[in-house]
């Protein structure tokens, strides 16, 4: 058989400053059921500064085997450190398939080692499975905007790697004392070989939004016109007590920041009020909302999409409509 020499499948749990990323051992959820379904074991790689508690909650986590590289080289995300201590290991064990978290180091990483190891990369997926009678991989992404999924095979190259969205899948219940295999691998690269350095580290300070928990959703789209024009909205949120969600078009303009977008890039809300103002109801917002249990749009527009989805439409311009509403509203 082609690949005999490939075998078992990794869950490459990213690290930074010496914390695990969620989305690793997220991934050791579909990684159980993959590997065994190939036959194989299900390894854990984990990079970092000094991760060893890591690692061992990668066991507890559910993997046989768990390879653990430790340098200061390591303690912060390096393109160049990291896949070529992907690119030793790999050549060393050989595995079939590996599962990267599509996170930004994630991202970085997949393509790099698709180039180093010359084989196939399958970004950005939400659905994995495996084919027991050829080996392939199935991987399956959303494509054209998310107007249809797209399954991807790697058929002629080992290993198959793909990155995997985070909050796709839940982290396994973890079981203490389970017995697993600790490898340890002293890969280290020269300094002078590595051609970035992080000078500094700037937080974005988050504010604090939580559509997902959010009862009552007042969103504003380019229909607002202006950042000036999204004071309307809040106001509207401040008398209903809701939260302020926001379409992607208005995050692109910087109007408002990405912790306030619904829809397919941004966040799933079902709240029990959704109201839509000067949003066109594009598929990937429409994605996003269509778990609320009543939608409420306004839009000048009366052919816009969003009626399609609103279980009560207002045609007309926010800028009256919204005034108007709040007058109502005060009066109950
Ligand atoms: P527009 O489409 O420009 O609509 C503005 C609407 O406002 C129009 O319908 C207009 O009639 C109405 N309007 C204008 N003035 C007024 C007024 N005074 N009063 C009342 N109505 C008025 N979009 C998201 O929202 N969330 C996502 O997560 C997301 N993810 C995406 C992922 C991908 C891969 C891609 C390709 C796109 C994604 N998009 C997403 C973008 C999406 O396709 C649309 O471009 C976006 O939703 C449009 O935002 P909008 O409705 O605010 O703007």
């Amino acid at each position: 058989m082609q690949f005999e020499e490939y075998r078992n499948l990794w869950v490459f749990v990213e690290t930074e400053e010496n914390t695990a990323k969620s989305v690793g051992y997220e991934l050791l959820s579909p990684g159980r059921v993959l590997a065994d379904k190939m036959g194989g074991k299900l390894v854990a790689v984990v990079i970092g500064g000094n991760v060893k508690d890591v690692a061992e909650k990668t066991i507890d986590y559910g993997a046989d085997e768990v390879i653990l590289v430790e340098g200061d080289e390591y303690f912060n995300y390096s393109t160049d450190a990291y896949s070529y201590a992907m690119k030793t290991l790999v050549e060393k064990y050989k595995p079939s398939t590996i599962l990267i978290g599509a996170t930004n180091n994630g991202r970085d990483l997949g393509p790099k080692m698709a180039c180093d190891l010359n084989t196939g990369l399958t970004a950005d997926c939400t659905m994995l499975d495996y084919d027991t009678e050829t080996g392939n991989m199935i991987w399956t992404r959303p494509a054209f905007g998310g107007n249809l999924m797209a399954m991807i095979l790697c058929p002629d190259n080992r290993p198959q790697l793909g990155t995997v969205r985070p909050g796709i899948f839940k982290k396994p219940e973890p079981v203490t004392g389970k017995i697993g295999t600790m490898i340890y691998e002293d890969i280290h690269i020269a300094p002078e070989n590595i051609r970035t350095k992080l000078l500094d580290r700037i937080k974005e300070v988050a504010e604090a939004v939580n559509l997902e928990e959010a009862e009552i959703i007042v969103s504003g789209g380019r229909g607002v016109g202006s950042p000036e024009g999204f004071e309307i909205i809040r106001r509207l949120a401040e008398e209903l007590n809701a939260t302020v969600g926001a379409s992607r078009a208005v995050v692109d303009a910087g109007w408002m920041p990405h912790a306030h977008q619904v829809g397919q890039t941004g966040k799933t809300v079902s709240p029990k009020l959704y109201i839509a103002c000067g949003i066109s109801g594009a598929i990937q917002h429409s994605a996003g909302i269509t778990g609320s249990d009543c939608i409420v749009a306004i839009n000048k527009d009366e052919e816009a999409p969003i009626f399609d989805v609103a279980d009560y439409g207002i045609v007309g311009d926010l800028f009256t409509v919204i005034p108007e509403l709040i007058k109502e509203i005060q009066k109950l």
